[in-house]
C-alpha cells in the first residue's frame, strides 16, 4: 500500500459478483433493446411478445452468429472511425487546458479542439447531403449493420478494456508528481481493490494515456457521441428512403439530441470536472458506456421512428421543445455556475467553507438541490421520449434507465462528498436538503 495508491477497501456496483452480472447484463440489454425495435418485430405497449422476439433472436442473432462476433466490414470500418478521430483529436490544433490537481500534485494538460472537429464533420456531412442527396452510402451503412456494429463496439471496449487494465501496471516513463515523485501511475481511488474482475471492469488507472493522448477523455466525448448522431442520422435518412418525406417527430428527436451531444462535444473543458474524469477510472463499464451503450441504446428513439412514422401536432411540438428548453436551461445555467465557481469566479455567492478549506455552494442553483443539473438532465431525457408518443414503454427505456442512473451516481457522488468533507458535507446537506429534484427528492 502506497500513499499515492491506497487500496481500495468499499467496492461499489456489488463488488466483483456486482461487476460481474454487469459485464453480461448490460450488452444484453442493448441486445434486447435491438431484438424489441426492427423490422420483424417492434414491441408495442407493455407486453413483450416473446414468440416475436425469439423469431427476431433467431433470424439476427442465431442465425447469424459468425458474422456477427467476426464481421471483417465493421471492425475494418469501426477501426477507421476510431483512428481517425483519434488522430484528428491529437492533430488538430486547439487550446491548451489542465485538469484538476492530482493526488501527486500535477496537473494533466489537455488538447481542447471539439470545436474545430465539430465543425469539420459538419462540414463534410453537409456537403455530402447537398452531393448525393438523401443517400449517403456511409449512412445506409450505419443503418444496415447496426447490429454488426454493435457487436464490433462491444467487442473493441472489451479490448480496450484489457489494453488499459495490462497497461496500468507498466511504469511511467517519467517520474510523475512533476518530476518530484516516483514512476507510479496514479490508479483510481475506486479501481484499486487487487480483485482483477473488479479492477478491470470499473477501471485501474485514472487517467491512461499513450503521450499526451487521454484515452478516458476521448472515448467519452468523441467515436461513442458521435456516432449516435450519426446512427441517429442514418435513421432520418432511411425513413426518407422509405416514405418520401421526413416526419415532423423524426426531424425533433435529431434536432434536440445533436443539440445535447453537440454541447458535450464542445464543452469539452466542463468535462474536466465531471466525477468521470476526475474519480473514476477507465475500464470496461466506461468503454462499453462510451462506445457501445451511448450510441447503440440512445438512438433507440430514432430507429422507432424510422419504423413507425409518427406525426405531431404543433402544439405538441411546442410542448416537447418547451420542455427540452427548460431542461437544457438547467443543466447548462447549474453546471456552468459550478465550473465557473470552483474557477473562483462568482465570489458574491454564499457558500460554507469545509474543512478542507474548498467551498460548496449554498446559494443559487446549488442551493435549490444537490445535484440539480442532473434534474435539467432527466427533463431533457424526457423530451427526447415524447416524440414518439404513447405506443410503448420501450422508446422510454432512455428517461427510466437515465433517471436510475442519475440517482445511483447522487448515492455515489453523497458517499465520495461525505468521506471527503465530511461534517461539513453534513452541515451542507441540512442546507441544502433535496438531492436532485426540488420539493420530491
Ligand atoms: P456533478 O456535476 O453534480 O458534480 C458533483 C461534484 O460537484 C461533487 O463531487 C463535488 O465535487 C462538487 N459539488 C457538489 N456540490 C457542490 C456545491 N454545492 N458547490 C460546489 N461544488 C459542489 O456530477 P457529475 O460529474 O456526475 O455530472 C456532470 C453533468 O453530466 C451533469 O449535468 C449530469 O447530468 C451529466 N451526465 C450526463 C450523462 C449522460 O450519459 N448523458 C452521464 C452522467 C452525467 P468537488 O467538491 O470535489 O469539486
Amino acid at each position: 500500500m502506497t500513499v499515492l495508491n491506497p487500496v481500495t477497501k468499499t467496492t461499489e456496483f456489488g463488488g466483483p459478483i456486482g461487476s460481474l452480472i454487469l459485464i453480461i447484463f448490460l450488452p444484453l440489454v442493448t441486445l434486447f433493446l435491438f431484438l424489441a425495435c426492427n423490422e420483424i418485430y417492434l414491441m408495442e405497449g407493455f407486453n413483450l411478445n416473446l414468440q416475436l422476439l425469439k423469431d427476431a433472436f433467431n433470424i439476427y442473432v442465431y442465425n447469424d452468429l459468425n458474422n456477427l462476433l467476426f464481421d471483417y466490414q465493421s471492425w475494418k470500418y469501426y477501426l477507421y472511425w476510431f483512428i481517425s478521430l483519434a488522430l484528428l483529436d491529437v492533430y488538430i490544433p486547439g487550446n491548451e487546458k489542465f485538469g484538476i490537481k492530482l493526488r501527486d500534485g500535477s496537473k494533466l494538460k489537455y488538447n481542447i479542439n471539439g470545436l474545430q472537429l465539430v465543425s469539420l464533420l459538419l462540414i463534410i456531412i453537409c456537403s455530402r447531403f447537398y452531393l448525393l442527396g438523401f443517400n449517403l452510402p456511409e449512412l445506409n451503412f450505419l443503418y444496415d449493420n447496426f447490429l454488426n456494429l454493435m457487436f464490433t463496439t462491444w467487442e473493441f471496449s472489451i479490448l480496450l478494456s484489457f489494453f488499459v487494465y495490462f497497461t496500468s501496471f507498466i511504469p511511467l516513463r517519467n517520474k510523475n508528481g512533476n518530476g518530484n515523485g516516483n514512476y507510479e501511475r496514479i490508479l483510481s481511488i475506486n479501481g484499486n481493490s487487487k480483485n482483477i474482475l473488479f479492477d478491470w471492469f470499473i477501471g485501474r488507472e485514472l487517467n491512461p494515456r499513450i503521450g499526451d493522448w487521454d484515452i478516458k477523455l476521448f472515448c467519452e466525448l468523441r467515436p461513442g457521441l458521435l456516432l449516435w448522431f450519426l446512427l441517429n442520422l442514418s435513421c432520418l435518412q432511411r425513413q426518407f428512403q422509405k416514405i418520401g418525406y421526413i416526419t415532423n417527430s423524426m426531424i425533433l428527436v435529431n434536432l434536440l439530441q445533436f443539440i445535447y451531444i453537440i454541447d458535450g462535444v464542445l464543452n469539452e473543458e466542463g468535462c474536466l470536472t465531471m466525477v468521470d474524469i476526475t474519480t473514476d477510472g477507465f475500464g470496461f463499464m466506461l468503454a462499453f458506456g462510451d462506445l457501445c451503450w451511448v450510441p447503440f441504446c440512445y438512438c433507440l428513439q430514432a430507429r422507432y421512428l424510422t419504423l413507425k412514422e409518427i406525426n405531431l401536432t404543433n402544439f405538441e411540438m411546442l410542448i416537447i421543445i418547451l420542455l427540452m428548453i427548460i431542461g437544457f436551461y438547467i443543466f447548462k445555467a447549474s453546471n456552468n455556475e459550478k465550473n465557473n465557481f470552483r474557477s473562483g469566479k462568482l465570489s458574491n455567492l454564499k457558500s460554507i467553507k469545509t474543512e478542507r478549506g474548498t467551498k460548496l455552494l449554498i446559494e443559487g442553483w446549488w442551493g435549490i438541490s444537490q445535484h440539480i443539473n442532473y434534474f435539467g438532465d432527466m427533463i431533457i431525457a424526457l423530451s427526447w421520449c415524447l416524440p414518439t408518443k404513447f405506443n410503448t414503454i420501450l422508446t422510454y427505456f432512455y428517461v427510466i434507465y437515465f433517471t436510475s442512473l442519475l440517482i445511483h451516481r447522487q448515492i455515489r457522488d453523497d458517499e465520495k462528498c461525505f468521506k471527503k468533507y465530511g461534517n461539513s458535507w453534513i452541515e451542507y446537506k441540512k442546507k441544502v436538503p433535496y438531492k436532485i429534484i426540488p420539493y420530491v427528492y
